[in-house]
């Protein structure tokens, strides 16, 4: 473990979100003694094909799911935004939100979706991911948003996001997720709602708009396999048994600092090669 433990704020729009690209390496800092926040912006109450469930109901038992879910992977605090699901987010409100959160809880690192990753089709990933690594460069100056400064909070210089994905997102950072990937499954399958979204993907022969329990018990089957699969898939990259991929940025106050690289490639050097963290 480094000799300060860091805090570690996971931005993300769903309460599902989390379990199939970053569980495994945030159940690891935790393991590790880092602090984990888990800050979800919409309630996800639209994120059913059933037909007899109420938006409330729906937000009600994803963020049970999501509770359950980071109780496995040690989540020191789970906190809900309460937007609601489907592209209702205002980004100059969250990002102010967003910011807030970074200096109150003094983010070392924040962990969020990648908004620039090609075909991304949902606002709420666009305008979170987006506006987490804003919050993440800006909430170091204290001329923005005075208000917050002036109520006690820190003006906090993040230093890093970690951009969460698969392979299309050119990941620069694998994490080596071997030790904690029963537990990134045991969580991931806490998530009913998104194993009935899933169905589809699945088999044909299970309605996503009525699962019953024996139907999903073979949706948890087919769910289990494809999270160990794709984290062996992103770890034969790296010649590691399971990874979890991140394309990271470290942060300067309004910007990301990609100077060092360029200054290191405008003197001859190859680009640095992905590497395990
Ligand atoms: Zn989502």
């Amino acid at each position: 473990m480094e000799a300060k433990p860091l805090n570690v704020v996971a931005i993300f729009s769903h309460p599902d979100d989390l379990s199939f690209f970053c569980s495994g390496t945030l159940a690891k800092w935790a393991e590790e003694g880092h602090q984990i926040y888990a800050l979800c912006c919409t309630s996800g109450n639209v994120g059913t094909l059933r037909t007899d469930l109420t938006k409330e109901q729906v937000a009600e038992m994803r963020e049970k799911e999501l509770r359950a879910a980071n109780k496995i992977l040690g989540v020191k605090e789970t906190i809900m935004l309460g937007y609601p699901d489907g592209g209702f987010i205002k980004a100059s409100e969250l990002r102010e939100k967003l910011i807030y959160y970074v200096r109150k809880l003094e983010a070392d690192r924040v962990v969020t979706f990648d908004p620039w990753v090609a075909y991304e089709v949902h606002p709420d990933h666009l305008v979170v991911g987006r506006m987490a690594a804003e919050a993440a460069a800006f909430a170091a100056f204290p001329l923005l948003y005075p208000k917050q400064i002036r109520e006690g909070l820190g003006h906090y210089a993040c230093s890093e996001v970690w951009f969460m994905g698969l392979l299309d997102h050119a990941p620069n950072c694998f994490v080596d997720i071997t030790s904690t990937l029963e537990k990134k499954v045991k969580a991931a399958l806490k998530f009913e709602a998104t194993l009935t979204l899933l169905a589809r993907l699945f088999t044909p022969d299970i309605d996503p708009a009525s699962v019953t329990p024996e139907q999903l018990e073979i949706l948890s089957k087919h769910a289990d396999t494809l999270l160990r699969f794709m984290a062996s898939t992103i770890g034969e990259k790296v010649k590691l048994k399971a990874a979890e991929a991140f394309y990271v940025q470290k942060t300067l106050p309004g910007h990301f600092d990609n100077f060092q690289q360029i200054m290191m490639e405008m003197l001859g050097n190859p680009p640095e090669p992905p590497k395990i963290c």
